[in-house]
C-alpha cells in the first residue's frame, strides 16, 4: 500500500536519523510517529493518537506545539535520547506541492545549550576517547562554555576512568565499542549515566578527518595547538561531531587546554566518592558534600571553576603558593572583600549567553544580561588594583573592561527588552535613522488614523462612526446599521456585521500599507541590527570569554578567602617535603553538623621515615574514618589553594590520594564485597607512589578472622615497606597489628579512644599514641538499642571468651553453655522486642487510636 508523499519524506527523514526521536514540523505542531510516537507518549505522558498516512493501518502519532517544544525535548534528553528536529525549510503557504524539510538541530545530552537544561554551578561535558594500538587520549568540551581539555594518558584504563569520573561527561563518543560490557562501558554507562550514540562517529577517529576538522576550525596549523597525534584525533573527532550536531557555527569552541598527568593530585574514582567531594555518597546530593561546605562563590562561572579546582588539586607547590598567597591577601581586607562581592552581584552567565549570541538563538534580553556582565567590570578592575599578590595582580592587568563592547551593546538594546526578537521594540532610538524614521510614522499614524476619522464624520455627518482594525480586514470604518444609508458611494464594504457595516477608503488603504510596511521594516531592521550586533560580539569571543575566566577566577578566590574567614581556616604551608603536619585539624563537613557539643581537633604527624603509617585502632563509632577523612581534605584542600580547618598544617605535597572504605554501594554485579575490596587493594597497591597518600578504613573484615588479619598486616607492612613506603592511615579492629610498631618500619600506633560509663560509653574523639585493647562494641551495640537480653548474653559469652584466652579456665566453655540461658529461644527473642517496643512508648501521649495500633502491632509481632 502506497504512503503519502509526507510520510515519505518523514520516513526518508528517519532513515536518516535512526538512533534519535526524530520532531518532524508539521504546520504548529512537531509530530512523533511509529516508535517514536510510543517512546515519547511513554516518556512524556502525552496522548497516542494515530495518522491515517496511507497505510491501512493508523501510524501511531502523537505531537507537541512548535512554541513548547524546547521544554520536552528537554526533557527527552534529560532522559538521555537523542533528538532531531526537522523543520519546515519554506512557508507551507507558498509551497509548490510538498513543503521542503531539513533536519536543523541535534541535540544530545553532551551537547544542550538550553539554559532551561544546563546546572548553572557545573560543567556540561561531552567526552572523546581515543585508544590506539598503545596510545590513548581523552577530550572534553562544553559547547555551552567553549571550554575543551585534552590530554594523553596511560593506555591501561584505570586512570581512563578517573578521568572521566572526575569530569562526568553526559556524553561519550569514542573509538572504543562500548556495546561489549566491561568496567569502562559500565562506568560510562552506569556509574556516569552518560549518553552513547551508537558509535557512527567512531569513523571521524582517524588523522585525517580529525585534523581537518580541527584546522577547518581553529584557522591555525594544527601543529601550533600543542597537541600530540593522538589527542589530535580525540580532539578533532570531537570538534568534528560538534559541528555535525550543532550545524551553525561554533565560534565559541576555544582552543584546547592540554594537561599532563602528574599536574594535578590524582583522585581515583572510590576516593572521590568516599570522600564525599562534590556530592555525598548515599543520597548523591550536594548538600552534605566538600563543596557545599566549601563553595562560596557568587556567579554561575566561578561556581563552575570551583568545582574545577576542588575536583583537580594542583601538585605544583609554586602554583598553589600563588593561590594561597592571593586568598591570604583577600582575607586581610574585609572592606574590599565585602566590595568585591557586591561588584559580582550583577554578573549573570556571560560564558553561556554568549553560545546563544554565536548561534543567534539568543534576544534581547541575552544582550542585557551580557551588558549588565560587561558593565560591572570596571568596578571590578579598579578593586583589584589594591592587590599586591601575583596571582590577583595577574588578574588585574588582564582584565579587559570591554568599555566597548559594553558602549555598544548598552547603546543598541533598550533596558527591558521583550523576548522576541522578530517583532521589534527592543533596538533604542537613535541607533538607525531609517528604523526612528519609520517609527516616527507610526507613531504618527496614530494621529493620521484619528484625522482621517474626524474628517470623515465631518463629510458624511455619520457621528458614531469609528476607525477599528482586525487582523484578518486590517483597517476598517464601521457605521452603525442606522446611518448606512448615509455612507458615500467612495466607501468600499468589507464585512457585515449584525450591528452594522465596515468600510475601507482609498485613503485608509494606503495609511494602512504604509503602517504595515513601516512595522514590516521596522522588525526586519531591527533583526538585523540584532544580528549585527551577535557577529561584532561573537568576533570579540576570544576577549569576553577572556574576562569571564577572570571573573570567574576573581569570584573563587573570594569564596575561598570568604569561607576561610567565617569558618575559621588557617593558611597551610606547602611545600615538596613529604611531612604532612596538621595541628588541631577538623573535618570541614562534619564539623558543621557537630552542633553544641563541637568538634574536637585533632593532630596529625606523617612522613615517609619513622611515621610513614598510622594504625588506627579504637571502638566503632569512636571517629577513625572521620579523622581518617579530614586528613584527606586538609591536604586536597590545601593543594587546591585554599585554607584549611586546623590550627596549623604544613602540607608535603601529595601527588595521589587513595581511599578503601568500608562496603561501597557500588557492587559490581556477581562481585562479593569481599573481592571488591581486594580489588580496590590491589589497585592501591598497583598505582601508589612514595608520594601519596592512602587511607584504609578495616582492610580485610570483608573475610575471616585470621585470613583478614593475615591480608591487613601484609597490606599495612608493605605500604609501610621499602618497596612503596607512601604516607598511610591505616584504621582496623585487629589489635593484633600494633606489635608492628617496634619493627622499624615506619608504623606507629595510635587509638581514638572512649571511656564507659554506667550506662554504656562516651567518645572523647581524641587520637592519642598507643593502643585500645577494647573494643566497645557491647556498649557501642546498647547504644543502638539492641535487645537488652542480647547485649546480657553478649557480655556473658565475652567474659567467658576473655578469661578462655587468659587460660585461666579450661572449662569456662562448658560453663558459659550452662549459663546460656536455656529460655534464649527465638519466643524470647521477640518477647525481648515486644518489651523493647512498650519501654520506648510514652504511655502519657499516645491517643486512643494510637494505642489501638500499637496493640494490633505486638499481637502482629507476636504471630
Ligand atoms: P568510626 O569510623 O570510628 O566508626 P566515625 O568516624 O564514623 O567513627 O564517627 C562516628 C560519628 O562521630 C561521626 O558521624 C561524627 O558525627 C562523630 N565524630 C567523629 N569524629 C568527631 C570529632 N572529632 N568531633 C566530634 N564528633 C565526631
Amino acid at each position: 500500500m502506497a504512503l503519502s508523499p509526507v510520510m515519505l519524506q518523514y520516513l526518508e527523514k528517519k532513515r536518516e536519523n535512526e538512533d534519535a526521536i526524530l520532531f518532524f514540523r508539521l504546520g504548529d505542531f512537531y509530530e512523533m510517529f511509529f516508535d517514536d510516537a510510543l517512546i515519547v507518549s511513554r516518556e512524556l505522558d502525552l496522548v497516542l493518537t494515530g495518522k491515517q498516512c496511507g497505510e491501512a493501518e493508523r501510524a501511531p502519532m502523537c505531537g507537541v506545539p512548535y512554541h513548547s517544544a524546547d521544554m520536552y525535548i528537554g526533557k527527552l534528553v534529560e532522559k538521555g535520547y537523542k533528538v532531531v528536529v526537522c523543520e519546515q525549510m519554506e512557508d507551507a503557504s507558498q509551497a509548490k506541492g510538498l513543503v521542503a524539510r531539513d533536519v536543523v538541530r541535534v541535540i544530545t545530552p553532551g551537547t544542550v545549550t538550553d539554559a532551561n537544561q544546563l546546572n548553572d554551578g557545573k560543567n556540561n561535558f561531552i567526552a572523546s576517547i581515543y585508544k590506539g594500538e598503545s596510545l590513548l587520549s581523552i577530550c572534553f568540551a562544553d559547547i555551552s562554555t567553549g571550554e575543551v581539555i585534552a590530554s594523553d594518558l596511560p593506555s591501561d584504563f584505570s586512570r581512563l576512568s578517573n578521568e572521566l569520573c572526575t569530569y562526568s561527561p553526559r556524553e561519550v563518543i569514542t573509538n572504543i565499542d562500548l556495546s561489549v560490557k566491561n568496567e569502562l562501558s559500565d562506568i560510562i554507562k552506569e556509574r556516569l549515566g552518560a549518553y552513547v550514540g551508537r558509535g557512527a562517529e567512531s569513523e571521524s577517529f582517524n588523522y585525517e578527518t580529525a585534523s581537518a576538522a580541527l584546522s577547518a576550525r581553529y584557522k591555525v596549523d594544527i601543529a601550533s595547538l600543542g597537541l600530540s597525534f593522538s589527542s589530535i584525533i580525540a580532539t578533532g573527532a570531537l570538534v568534528a561531531y560538534l559541528e555535525k550536531t550543532q550545524k551553525t557555527d561554533i565560534s565559541q569552541l576555544k582552543k584546547p587546554k592540554i594537561y599532563f598527568c602528574g599536574e594535578y593530585m590524582e583522585i581515583d574514582k572510590n576516593t572521590r566518592r568516599n570522600l564525599e567531594i562534590s556530592e555525598t555518597m548515599r543520597k548523591g546530593e550536594k548538600k552534605g558534600s566538600l563543596l557545599w561546605a566549601l563553595d562560596m562563590t557568587k556567579t554561575a562561572m566561578g561556581a563552575r571553576m570551583f568545582r574545577r579546582w576542588l575536583d583537580l588539586p594542583l601538585t605544583n607547590a609554586n602554583a598553589i603558593y600563588k593561590r594561597l598567597d592571593a586568598v591570604e591577601e583577600l582575607t586581610r581586607e574585609f572592606v574590599i572583600r565585602e566590595e568585591l562581592t557586591e561588584a559580582l552581584a550583577p554578573i549573570l552567565d556571560i560564558e553561556r549567553t554568549m553560545t546563544r549570541i554565536v548561534y543567534k538563538t539568543g534576544n534581547g534580553k541575552d544582550m542585557r544580561s551580557a551588558a549588565a556582565t560587561m558593565g560591572a567590570l570596571p568596578q571590578i578592575k579598579r578593586l583589584l588594583s589594591t592587590f599586591k599578590s601575583e596571582a590577583l595582580v595577574t588578574l588585574y592587568e588582564k582584565l579587559d573592561t570591554l568599555d566597548d563592547l559594553f558602549a555598544l551593546v548598552d547603546g543598541t538594546v533598550v533596558e527591558d527588552p521583550p523576548f522576541s526578537v522578530r517583532e521589534g521594540g527592543f533596538i533604542k532610538e537613535g541607533v538607525n535613522s531609517e528604523l526612528d524614521r519609520l517609527r516616527h510614522i507610526m507613531k504618527n499614524s496614530k494621529g493620521m488614523l484619528a484625522d482621517i476619522e474626524a474628517r470623515e464624520k465631518d463629510r458624511t455627518g455619520i457621528r458614531n462612526m469609528k476607525i477599528g482594525y482586525n487582523k484578518v480586514f486590517g483597517y476598517y470604518i464601521e457605521v452603525s446599521k442606522g446611518s448606512v444609508a448615509d455612507v458615500p458611494e467612495d466607501y468600499i464594504r468589507k464585512q457585515t456585521l449584525t450591528t452594522g457595516e465596515r468600510y475601507i477608503t482609498p485613503e485608509l488603504k494606503e495609511l494602512e500599507g504604509t503602517i504595515f510596511t513601516a512595522s514590516d521594516r521596522i522588525n526586519s531592521i531591527e533583526f538585523e541590527i540584532f544580528s549585527r550586533l551577535c557577529d561584532r560580539l561573537s568576533e570579540n569571543i576570544g576577549r569576553i570569554q577572556t574576562a569571564a575566566e577572570i571573573i570567574a577566577t576573581v569570584d573563587v578566590y573570594l569564596s575561598l578567602a570568604t569561607a576561610a574567614v567565617k569558618n575559621g581556616y588557617s593558611r597551610p604551608e606547602v611545600d615538596i617535603g613529604t611531612v604532612i603536619e596538621i595541628k588541631d585539624g577538623r573535618h570541614p563537613v562534619v564539623e558543621k553538623f557537630c552542633g553544641e557539643t563541637g568538634f574536637v581537633p585533632n593532630d596529625t604527624y606523617l612522613d615517609t621515615e619513622n611515621n610513614k603509617l598510622m594504625l588506627i585502632t579504637g571502638p566503632n563509632m569512636a571517629g577513625k574514618s572521620t579523622y581518617m577523612r579530614q586528613v584527606a581534605i586538609i591536604t586536597l584542600m590545601a593543594q587546591m589553594g585554599s585554607f584549611v580547618p586546623a590550627r596549623e598544617a604544613r602540607i608535603g605535597v601529595v601527588d595521589r590520594l587513595f581511599t578503601r572504605v568500608g562496603a561501597s554501594d557500588d557492587l559490581a554485579a556477581g562481585e562479593s564485597t569481599f573481592m571488591l575490596e581486594m580489588t580496590e587493594v590491589a589497585y592501591i597497591l598497583r598505582n601508589a607512589t612514595s608520594r601519596s597518600l592512602i587511607i584504609y578504613d578495616e582492610v580485610g573484615r570483608g573475610t575471616s578472622t585470621f585470613d583478614g588479619m593475615s591480608i591487613a598486616r601484609a597490606v599495612a607492612e608493605y605500604t609501610a615497606g621499602k618497596k612503596l613506603g607512601a604516607r598511610t592511615l591505616f584504621a582496623t579492629h585487629y589489635h593484633e597489628l600494633c606489635d608492628l610498631e617496634g619493627e622499624g618500619k615506619g608504623i606507629v600506633n595510635y587509638c581514638i579512644t572512649a571511656r564507659k560509663r554506667d550506662k554504656g560509653i562516651v567518645f572523647l574523639r581524641k587520637i592519642v599514641r598507643g593502643s585500645v585493647d577494647e573494643s566497645y562494641g557491647i556498649e557501642v551495640a546498647q547504644l543502638a538499642n539492641v535487645p537488652r537480653e542480647v547485649i546480657k548474653r553478649a557480655r556473658e559469652v565475652l567474659s567467658a571468651l576473655t578469661s578462655e584466652k587468659t587460660g585461666n579456665s579450661s572449662s569456662k566453655r562448658n560453663e558459659l553453655d550452662k549459663t546460656a540461658p536455656q529460655s534464649f529461644s527465638i519466643d524470647d527473642y521477640i518477647g525481648s522486642e515486644i518489651i523493647e517496643k512498650l519501654r520506648m512508648t510514652d504511655a502519657d501521649t499516645l491517643t486512643p487510636l494510637d494505642a489501638l495500633r500499637l496493640v494490633y502491632e505486638l499481637k502482629k509481632m507476636l504471630q
